[in-house]
C-alpha cells in the first residue's frame, strides 16, 4: 500500500469504508477517479456533499426527503387513510416500484430486536400512533419477513387493536429471512394483494 502517493492512499482508504467495497474494489474505484476529468470529479464530490446537506427525514412519515414533507406525503392524490409501515426508507422505494400502493407510508427506522437491544421506544412507533385517527382505514405492515420484522408486526398489531383500526400484514411472497428491498416488483405486488388481517 505504501507504494501509493498519500492522496491516492487516502482515496482508497475512504472507498474501502463503503459497504460491500473490499480493498481491490477500492483501488479500482480510486484509479477510475484519477482517470476522469476534473469536471466529472467535481460533480461527483458535490453530489455527495449536496445529498448530505439537503436530505433529511420527512417530518410525517420518516421517509427521505429534501424538504419538510416528502413528495408522497405532499401528494393530495394519495389516500391518507391507508398507511403502509416499513422498516427503512429504501423499503418505500421497493413498494413504490410496484405502483400498486396508493396510500402513505410510515418508516420505523428499524425493527424491534430484543437480542440487538432495540426496543419499541427505539423505533418510530409513537409517531405512528399519533398519525392514527377515526378516518384511518387500514394499517398495512410490510416489515421484513424475518424474526425482527415479525416481532415488530405482532407488536404493532397488539398496540393498534384497542384503537379499532384494521391491521394487515403483507403475505409471504417475500422470501422468509429476506429483505423487502430485494423482492422483485411482481412478488411484492402479490404480497400486497395477499395481505391478511392480524
Ligand atoms: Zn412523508
Amino acid at each position: 500500500m505504501n507504494f501509493y502517493p498519500q492522496s491516492v492512499l487516502k482515496l482508497i482508504e475512504e472507498f474501502s469504508k463503503l459497504p460491500g467495497v473490499g480493498s481491490k474494489t477500492a483501488q479500482r474505484l480510486a484509479f477510475h477517479i484519477l482517470n476522469i476529468d476534473m469536471e466529472q470529479a467535481e460533480k461527483l464530490a458535490s453530489a455527495i456533499v449536496e445529498a448530505k446537506k439537503n436530505i433529511r427525514y420527512c417530518s410525517v412519515c420518516g421517509n427521505l426527503s429534501d424538504s419538510d414533507l416528502c413528495p408522497i406525503c405532499k401528494n393530495d392524490a394519495r389516500d391518507s387513510n391507508l398507511i403502509c409501515v416499513v422498516q427503512e426508507p429504501r423499503d418505500v422505494i421497493a413498494m413504490e416500484k410496484t405502483r400498486e400502493f396508493k396510500g402513505l407510508y410510515h418508516v420505523l427506522h428499524g425493527a424491534i430486536s430484543p437480542l440487538g437491544g432495540v426496543g419499541p421506544d427505539d423505533i418510530r412507533l409513537k409517531e405512528l400512533l399519533s398519525r392514527i385517527n377515526s378516518e384511518t382505514k387500514e394499517i398495512i405492515i410490510a416489515t421484513n419477513p424475518n424474526v425482527e420484522g415479525e416481532a415488530t408486526a405482532m407488536y404493532i398489531a397488539r398496540l393498534l387493536k384497542p384503537l379499532g383500526v384494521r391491521v394487515t400484514r403483507i403475505a409471504h411472497g417475500v422470501p422468509v429471512g429476506g429483505d423487502l428491498e430485494y423482492a422483485d416488483e411482481v412478488t411484492l405486488t402479490k404480497a400486497l394483494e395477499g395481505r391478511r388481517e392480524i
